[in-house]
């Protein structure tokens, strides 16, 4: 089912008609699958932390490189527009997907963390005073807590954790009542990275709306795995990265609201996010180059719209059920493992599973299952706040994506068996 012999930078394309699902064939889409890793074959379950690139996105960056580079947005010349019509075609593929108004409200960034990076520190800068609060959860990934630290710390505002149950559920009850006319935002993630929680991000919407408050959505581990409408949801602002969804490092989304993005200032200065510089005054460029300063990722974007126009080929409720039926699988099986616990036992889960075995560590348990060829993090997974909650260092995290099958499944229990009478 490879794309390689067609354009999948263009955003006209026809992706109305849906491919079967069929994950064998998937994984012949992802040549990185075929090798070997200590002799064994390998078993990749480490798409949460960055998930593998089809043939596709790898033949589409070659293409670039060996045909299409040069500057953008700023070239008479031919290969410069043809770059730029690249990557804007990029930009709409994205609008597409996650069905923005305007594709001045899809920005490019780093990555999520950049994204967040950008909301905080310049929504935060307008819109932070003394005494306001941000309302953050306990599920947050790092890059979801600090750049909220950094910048409540700038301006004399603090941050307001939702607290959650043993399961790794929201507390729905304490979020209603942190809302309060002193919050400015709320930041939350739609997926948990360390233990999958899909977190009801409906009813966060709505009761912040409810407020008049913008939220902003940690969108890093939902993208790969669910359809994102960010119009039906509502939501403010929507931060994602480009690797994780068989994409490129290095690149990411920052969707905003053109209203919000409008009354923003920029992140940072230099090249194309201005209209005129003097040295008296500079005045910006409108969205959203006004945030996108200096030569951008530019073959990252266009893999990364080739990363999508890749993944919205399948149907998503048959992408959906098949994480499902890898997740319940997995999960049934690990459970019947002595001193298998698992850590994160949300209702509605996405397709990681964070687990220990009770008296061993965490790194012992991964570097045993390396040398069977299992690729699994291991770790605090950038939630030290969520582990100490739990009151452990890390666990060992099994994340799965369209690619993985159940054998994959069935090697990784076949290591945590092997693991655990090593350890034990
Ligand atoms: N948020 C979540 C929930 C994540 O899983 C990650 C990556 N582990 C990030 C943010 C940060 O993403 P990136 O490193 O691509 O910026």
């Amino acid at each position: 089912m490879s794309l390689s012999n067609q354009q999948p930078n263009t955003p006209h394309q026809d992706v109305s008609i849906k491919k079967v699902f069929d994950v064998e064939e998937v994984r012949k889409d992802f040549p990185i699958l075929q090798r070997q890793v200590h002799g064994n074959p390998l078993v990749y379950l480490d798409s949460g932390a960055s998930a593998q690139k089809p043939q596709s996105v790898i033949d589409v960056i070659a293409r670039y490189y060996s045909e299409q580079h040069a500057n953008i947005h700023r070239g008479v010349h031919h290969l410069s527009q043809e770059a730029t019509q690249a990557y804007e075609d990029a930009r709409e593929i994205i609008r597409k997907y996650i069905n923005a108004e305007h594709s001045h409200e899809v920005l490019f960034t780093k990555g999520t963390t950049d994204s967040i990076n950008l909301v905080a520190s310049s929504f935060g800068r307008k819109f932070l005073n003394e005494g306001d609060e941000v309302i953050i959860s306990a599920l947050e990934h790092h890059s979801n807590i600090v750049p909220w630290q950094m910048v409540c710390e700038e301006r004399g505002a603090s941050m307001k954790v939702i607290p959650i149950n043993q399961a790794g559920e929201l507390d729905m009850v304490a979020f209603e009542s942190l809302l309060s006319n002193r919050t400015r935002l709320v930041a939350v993630t739609h997926v948990s990275n360390s233990l999958g929680t899909v977190t009801p991000v409906d009813k966060i919407i709505e009761l912040s709306h409810g407020k008049n408050i913008p939220v902003l959505l940690d969108g890093a581990q939902a993208v790969p795995h669910m359809h994102i409408d960010v119009q039906a949801m509502d939501v403010d602002f929507y931060a994602f990265s480009g690797h994780k969804i068989f994409g490129p490092t290095g690149v990411g989304i920052l969707y905003g609201k053109e209203a919000l993005l409008n009354q923003m200032p920029p992140y940072q200065g230099g090249g194309d996010m201005i209209e005129k510089v003097t040295f008296e005054k500079t005045t910006y460029n409108t969205l959203p180059h006004k945030f996108e300063a200096g030569t951008p990722n530019i073959v990252g974007g266009i893999g990364l719209g080739a990363a999508i126009t890749y993944f919205i080929q399948f149907d998503e409720q048959s992408i959906l059920d098949h994480e499902q039926d890898i997740l319940h699988y997995a999960t049934e099986q690990l459970s019947q493992i002595q001193g298998v616990k698992f850590i994160g036992t949300a209702t509605n889960k996405a397709s990681v599973i964070s687990f220990l075995i009770e008296g061993s560590h965490p790194f012992d348990v991964g570097t045993l299952l390396d040398q069977q060829g299992i690729a699994v993090r291991t770790g605090h997974h950038c939630t030290q706040p969520l582990m100490d909650f739990y009151g452990i260092p890390g666990t060992v995290r099994a994340s799965f994506a369209i690619y993985n099958n159940r054998a994959d499944v069935d090697a990784l229990v076949a290591g945590v068996k092997r693991a655990a009478s090593m350890l034990l």
